[in-house]
């Protein structure tokens, strides 16, 4: 009986996939690297033999695979699994679905990686059994996914959940999308490097993320910021109050307009925070949503961490497969 499902998460840096039973057992995983440099066509082999590694590892018949599903960075069209452009990749309108099928010949479906993120934590993690959700994933960027009635909503142009790019401070900072003021200009790991190289190098305040990054200041990992919160660096501190404030800001305009019953938040940033933190983004989201809109309404942490992306993807897999 066709009863597991292949999940595959596939990052800039990494892909991971994993065969996932019916219950979400995590029955074998794989992971190599995506080497992004090399042709497409040389990545999605590579995509296809982690695949087939992880149902080697699993022990199951590759008989019982019924599906496989995939996360994979957008934006792109979720019906005919087209890569449309993937930045991080370099990759410009990539037959992902197609080229799979053929290597491996078991149905594959295909979506956006924070969407599949939150499709995982709606049927794995934080959000069992809620059935309006929205996912928040703030790492490099800021993503976001919309479940709506149980399904993932797609939108128009399969673009929805673009949280990143909601403007919570109009002619603000710079965002990489051409526009300012962007949640993702203000809130991102990328954007709090920015502030900490403003204030470290221009205003020479002193913080203990010179010390722990080695002085360079133009990425700085999420156990750096968890590391100088603990530590009660009085920038860092700054910084965060700052970042909160927005993400708050962020999270009442979507109360607002979506009244969803759970919003989900994940990602390296959100880890590396403390609950005070976590207080805070309600705090500001309650300053900007409408008085009762908040009442329902759950924000809370995703469960699954690095896991979201394959049980994500395995979940993907399971309802389309099913709809079919
Ligand atoms: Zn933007």
């Amino acid at each position: 009986m066709r009863t597991n499902v292949v999940g595959v998460d596939m990052g800039g840096t990494k892909i991971l996939s994993a065969v996932i039973d019916a219950k979400g057992n995590i029955l074998g995983t794989a992971k190599v690297p995506t080497k992004a440099d090399e042709a497409p066509s040389v990545v999605i082999d590579r995509i296809a033999d982690a695949i087939q590694k992880a149902i080697g590892k699993s022990g199951v018949n590759e008989a019982s695979i019924e599906a496989i599903g995939i996360g994979a960075p957008g934006p792109l069209d979720p019906a005919t699994g087209v890569v449309i452009f993937a930045p991080n990749l370099g990759w410009r309108d990539i037959r992902l679905k197609d080229e799979l099928e053929t290597r491996v010949g078991i149905p594959t479906f295909v979506d956006n990686d924070v969407n599949v993120g939150t499709l995982g934590e709606h049927v794995f993690g934080a959000g069992q059994g809620v059935q309006n959700v929205v996912g928040i994933f703030v790492g490099t960027g800021i993503g976001g996914g919309i479940i709506l009635q149980g399904e993932l909503f797609h939108g128009a142009s399969k673009t929805a959940g673009e949280i990143g790019h909601i403007i919570v401070k109009a002619g603000g900072p710079k965002c990489g999308c051409g526009t300012r003021g962007c949640l993702e200009a203000l809130a991102s790991r990328t954007a709090m490097a920015k502030q900490f190289q403003k204030a470290i190098k221009k205003k020479k305040q002193k913080s203990i993320v010179t010390e722990l990054t080695n002085g360079d200041l133009r990425t700085i990992r999420s156990g750096v910021l968890a590391k100088a919160i603990r530590a009660n660096d009085k920038l860092t501190l700054k910084i965060f109050k700052k970042v909160t404030k927005y993400l708050g800001v962020g999270i009442g305009s979507i109360v607002n307009f979506l009244n969803p019953e759970m919003i989900i938040l994940g990602g390296g940033v959100v880890e590396a925070l403390d609950d005070t933190f976590l207080d805070n983004i309600r705090a500001a989201a309650k300053k900007y949503a409408l008085p009762n809109t908040l009442d329902g309404v759950q924000i809370v942490r995703a469960e699954l961490g690095d896991n979201s992306g394959i049980l994500g993807a395995a979940a993907l897999a399971r309802q389309r497969s099913e709809a079919r």
